[in-house]
């Protein structure tokens, strides 16, 4: 099964954010190469909305793990607004990943001894962003998620859907060039997850990614 992918354009002329050409990811464990994505090539503009669907081991994870530099091609080129991924340090990667990429995962992947706030605050830290200014933002973007009344409560106090738009709310701190969701609605009921998709659609309408 190859992968599609769903596009939404409300800006098809916007500046090329990234683009993979001839992307080829080959598994070799032991004797068997699993041959998982063979020449993909493809390209998102700012502003886009871009869907990936395929069944199950289609590639969908390997995919978003190359674009977020969590893993790398066998061959291929990888551009990221403008630059070339294999030419970067690890360092300049760590710190592209952290400034210019926003990740959303199925289980969310939250601290569950740091409050609502002090989650949504991690990003900035490693970002060098003050206290004051960490604290104002993670304070606005839990607003903006519905849960600036949960600042202070613990993943542990908070439904799945809730603990999602803490994990969008962190996603969104350093103001990221694009955010990578793999199955961000996953773990959640189907009325839990449309209403993440909604939230998803809203930011990308009010251009916050
Ligand atoms: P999807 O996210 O679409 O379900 P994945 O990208 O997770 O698919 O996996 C694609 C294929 O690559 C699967 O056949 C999987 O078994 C294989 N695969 C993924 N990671 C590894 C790995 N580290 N070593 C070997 N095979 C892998
Ligand atoms: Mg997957």
């Amino acid at each position: 099964m190859e992968l599609s992918k769903i596009v939404r354009a409300r800006n098809p002329g916007g500046d090329v954010v990234l683009k993979l050409t001839d992307i080829v990811k080959t598994y070799n464990s032991g004797e068997l190469a699993v041959h998982v994505l063979k020449g993909l090539s493809f390209e998102v503009r700012r502003s886009q909305f871009v869907g990936i669907v395929g069944t199950s081991g289609s590639g969908k994870s390997t995919m978003l793990n190359i674009l977020g530099m969590l893993d790398v091609p066998s061959s291929g080129t990888y551009v990221l607004e403008d630059i070339n991924v294999e030419t970067l340090s690890d360092v300049d990667q760590a710190t592209i990943r952290n400034q210019r990429i926003g990740f959303i995962f199925q289980s969310f992947n939250l601290f569950p001894y740091l409050t609502v706030e002090q989650n949504i605050e991690v990003p900035m830290i490693y970002n060098q962003v003050s206290r004051r200014v960490r604290r104002e933002r993670a304070i606005e973007l839990a607003r903006q998620v519905g849960l600036g009344h949960r600042l202070g409560h613990r993943p542990n106090q908070l439904s799945g859907g809730e603990c999602q738009r803490v994990a969008v709310a962190r996603s969104l701190s350093n103001r990221p060039a694009f955010l990578l969701a793999d199955e961000p609605t996953g773990n959640l009921d189907e009325k839990t997850g449309n209403e993440i998709m909604k939230l998803f659609h809203q930011l990308n309408e009010e251009e916050n990614v």
